[in-house]
């Protein structure tokens, strides 16, 4: 079956098919971090969220070249690098090794290729250039350079293809300079903003004077660096529709470097927000967790990936620790029955569970239906737990539900429990209780039992003998 997705520019959803006229390659651009601080698990649903798009289709079989930028310079940057003092690469460096390392913490693949926007300045001041030659752009009495939105609509292109704007509100020639603002201050964007002296080191030199990139040029200038002027899929959470994205179609698009007839990006797909008690989760509410927090609190990164990764990206999902303890406990019943299911195949099956694959590649055909890929996990956990029970599952229908859990596993990315290491002192002291067993020295081996239950240990009896598990 085809993959359908919600495309934003269509407010539709929309059979995928990708550019490439082999069908294969497909090329998906995210929105990256700003690197002005650790980022919070809101931010990290939308990675999440893109990262489960990549290995979707991957499973479908596509060619997937992921890019995924970092704003290493923008508005919030240079404000918290003068207030720190320290060198631009310096302070933006320690943030983005702590998203990579969070990133890898909550199991999302590295994507192929993270362009950081200070190395890409060339690229930005040519497509500026590009923007000017053709009259979409021009050098304010500031020094810096806005994008014409008349110019622009003038010359019959749209703008406002992924919200519907106001123009009757719209006066030619105001403009606009910080990298964020609302729909209602429609106006001319900044692309190249003159340096300031608060700016303090942080400049290039250009065409225009010394300045630095506006923000939404530098995504124009990367993704199409990368993946050409034209590409599939453009990722980022809700909040960047308007104006980044929005932005972003006009730089891009006003450059006129398409092949005829196609759009700079194909399928423009975004997240909804992470809430916490109904507000989006963020910096300036000050209503966030970082990874770190929950990490401290004892959460594990497939924790938090696995809540994450039970809501629809389209629709708002609220924050709670209580929350994360019920996905704990969702996980805990899908390693239980991994667990089993190993000691019973021993090792992993090349057949696979055909109905429970179908049923899983329906639900997220249907634009990243989770809750039915979800259910079709735990329908099979259920199933397969009273077959086990009822011992009506042999060796080989164990070794084919782990070879179809790893299949689905390459999607969702929770992992497998992962195999707690007994220590030797406590493998002796089951060895012993064995022996005492063995030799009908019950009082001893219930000894030896409590002994080990002290020490964190359980007992427990199995088919193929005693093992330890942690209490
Ligand atoms: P930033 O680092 O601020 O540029 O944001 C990085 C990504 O996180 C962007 O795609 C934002 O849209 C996204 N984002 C920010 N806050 C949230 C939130 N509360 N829930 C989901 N995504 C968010
Ligand atoms: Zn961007």
């Amino acid at each position: 079956m085809a993959l359908k997705l919600f495309n934003t520019l269509t407010r539709s959803v929309e059979e995928f098919t990708p550019l490439d006229p082999s069908g294969k390659g497909v090329g998906m651009y995210c929105c990256g971090p700003t690197v002005y601080d650790v980022a919070h698990i809101g931010n990290f649903r939308t990675f999440v969220f893109a990262d489960l798009v990549r290995r979707y289709l991957e499973f479908k079989g596509f060619a997937v070249r992921h890019v995924m930028n970092i704003t290493d310079v923008e508005d919030k940057i240079i404000k918290r690098v003068r207030e720190s003092g320290a060198p631009l690469r310096e302070y933006t460096g320690q943030y983005e090794a702590a998203f990579l390392e969070d990133l890898q913490v909550l199991g999302c693949l590295r994507p192929h290729q993270m362009p950081r926007a200070t190395e890409h300045i060339g690229e930005i001041i040519a497509l500026i250039e590009k923007l000017i030659a053709r009259g979409f752009a021009y050098k304010a009495a500031d020094g810096s350079v806005y994008f014409s939105i008349e110019k622009y609509r003038g010359s019959g292109r749209q703008y406002g293809q992924l919200v519907k704007l106001n123009f009757d509100e719209l006066r030619p020639g105001e403009r606009v300079s910080n990298d964020e603002y609302a729909k209602e201050s429609l106006a001319d964007f900044a692309l190249w903003k003159a340096r300031l002296p608060e700016d303090g080191d942080v400049f290039w030199p250009s065409p225009w004077g010394e300045g630095r990139p506006g923000w939404h040029i530098e995504c124009s200038a990367m993704s199409m660096k990368i993946l050409g002027p034209s590409f599939d899929l453009h990722i980022g959470g809700e909040d960047l529709i308007f104006p980044h994205h929005e932005d972003e179609i006009a730089q891009s698009e006003g450059a006129g470097l398409q092949p005829k007839g196609e759009r700079f990006v194909k399928y423009w797909l975004h997240g909804a927000h992470l809430m916490v008690e109904g507000k989006k989760m963020s910096k300036s509410l000050g209503n966030f967790f970082t990874l770190r927090d929950l990490l401290a609190k004892g959460f594990t990164g497939r924790e938090i990936r696995y809540l994450l990764l039970t809501a629809h990206y389209r629709e708002t999902f609220n924050f709670t620790l209580e929350g994360l303890q019920s996905a704990r406990v969702s996980l805990m019943r899908i390693d239980e029955c991994l667990t089993k299911l190993r000691e019973l195949a021993g090792s992993i099956g090349a057949q696979q569970d055909a109905p429970l694959l179908s049923e899983f590649s329906t639900a997220l055909d249907d634009d990243l239906n989770v809750s039915g890929a979800w259910g079709a996990i735990f329908d099979w956990v259920r199933d397969t737990n009273r077959r086990l029970a009822d011992n009506s599952m042999d060796a080989a229908g164990a070794a084919a539900g782990l070879a179809t859990w790893e299949k689905l596993d390459a999607v969702f990315g929770v992992g497998a429990p992962s195999e707690v290491e007994v220590p030797a002192e406590i493998n002796d002291l089951l060895e012993a209780r064995q022996a005492a067993r063995k030799a009908k020295d019950f009082k001893k081996a219930d000894t030896i039992r409590d002994e080990l239950k002290a020490k964190g240990w359980i007992i427990e009896d199995t088919p193929k003998g005693a093992r330890v598990k942690k209490a």
